[in-house]
């Protein structure tokens, strides 16, 4: 069997260690500490807000996003459709009732004209959202100058899920700022991880604050243990935190290296007519975390399903796009709005799209590996010249 190649394994620079022994040295493995502090000013002065508060997972600084903003039980909570579930299941936590917006083809994200019908409908309903949650998909900004300007329209909060978008910016802005709140994730698949972890951030120090005492079992002031409100145990630990700081100083590094691995991708695979690569939007600049293309069949005469076949037989780590919201059994019956009528973008993204071998540390010997598999899947072993131009 050949060596197994990963969709987006960990990439450890070996910074990370000089913080997790500062951890060890002083006796500090709690989920609090100095590293958690660094760790939070490091992300705030990066990302370029006032405030980031360290949590568990990014699941949890959503979790607290809504929170934040008063999502109770019978709410409506806006959230793009093409995401992972993390996206949308602390809604369910709240009790709140999920509307799935549909991508647009230019970035894959949230459609502003749907999300325009679904406000317009919102207001007449008599009802609008409590927040909108919108996602970066596989590190490309959604398109969010049309996107914050109906939010304000409508005098709607943002979260900006950059689970997946830390180092990506728009226009200039880094990803994360550009609503009430913005989360980030330290998974192990990220582009940075801490092996789990994640960040809410925000120009709100109030907010902030508060986010600190509910993730920390919202314990009032008092000698003893007294508790007002619900509370979760959310906060990231302090070892984990000092593997965050390390990786933070690679970030940079991570976002050029996955953005050079598209472009190898793009010049083996572009020009075969039937592939089609996820775009990045004029003046933003997508950290690639993960290389997506669509794959048209009717032109290939082969399946995305085959594509990932022979994947897999190959000992390669590949995907579909994710499954939109609106098409999972958890979700089934929730409110949906397409793109336009009759043109449902994220559910042919789910059907034609494959994300690739992504991760920092694929060698350049191990992507030519994916290449090759796609060509032999696509009998296209020749390598195609340039004179397909
Ligand atoms: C990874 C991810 C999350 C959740 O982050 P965790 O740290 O795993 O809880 C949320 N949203 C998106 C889009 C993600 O990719």
């Amino acid at each position: 069997m050949k060596k197994r190649i990963y969709l987006s394994p960990p990439h450890m620079s070996g910074g990370e260690k000089k913080y997790i022994m500062e951890a060890f040295e002083t006796n500090w493995i709690a989920p609090l500490g100095p590293n958690v502090d660094a760790f939070e000013k490091e992300i705030a002065n990066y990302v370029g807000v006032n405030e980031a508060v360290a949590l568990s997972s990014g699941t949890a600084a959503i979790h607290l996003a809504l929170i934040l903003l008063g999502v109770e039980k019978g709410d409506k909570v806006f959230c793009s459709s093409l995401t992972f579930v993390a996206s949308a299941n602390p809604i369910l936590y709240q009790e709140a009732e999920p509307v799935f917006i549909d991508s647009e083809p230019d970035t894959w994200n949230m459609s502003p004209d749907a999300l325009k019908r679904a406000l317009q409908d919102a207001v007449i309903e008599g009802k609008l959202p409590k927040a909108v949650i919108v996602v970066n998909l596989y590190g490309q900004s959604a398109k969010m100058d049309e996107i914050v300007a109906l939010c304000h329209e409508y005098g709607v909060p943002i979260i900006e899920d950059a689970a997946e978008s830390l180092g990506a910016n728009y226009k200039g802005q880094l990803s994360g700022t550009f609503g009430e709140f913005g989360v980030f994730s330290f998974n192990g698949n990220k582009i940075i991880t801490t092996s789990g972890g994640g960040m809410l951030v925000t120009n709100n120090e109030v907010a902030a604050k508060k986010a600190r005492f509910l993730a920390t079992q919202a314990r009032d002031q008092a000698q003893h243990y007294q508790h007002s409100i619900r509370g979760y145990n959310y906060r990231l630990s302090n070892i984990l935190a000092g593997i965050g700081r390390g990786q933070l100083e690679v970030l940079e590094d991570r976002v050029n290296t996955r953005r050079a691995i598209f472009n190898r991708y793009y010049e083996e695979l572009a020009d075969i007519p039937g592939i089609h690569f996820m775009p990045e939007l004029q003046r933003t600049r997508s950290n690639r975390w993960l290389t997506a293309l669509t794959i048209d069949e009717r032109v290939l005469g082969v399946s995305v399903q085959s594509v990932l076949q022979n994947m897999a037989d190959e000992n390669i780590e590949a995907r579909p796009v994710w499954k939109p919201l609106h098409m999972q059994p958890l979700f089934e019956g929730s409110q949906y709005y397409p793109h336009h009528e009759g043109n449902i973008v994220s559910e042919k993204l789910f059907y034609t799209g494959i994300c690739l071998p992504s991760g920092s540390n694929l060698t350049q010997s191990d992507q030519m590996r994916v290449i090759e598999c796609i060509k032999n899947t696509l009998k296209l072993t020749v390598k195609t010249e340039s004179n397909m131009f």
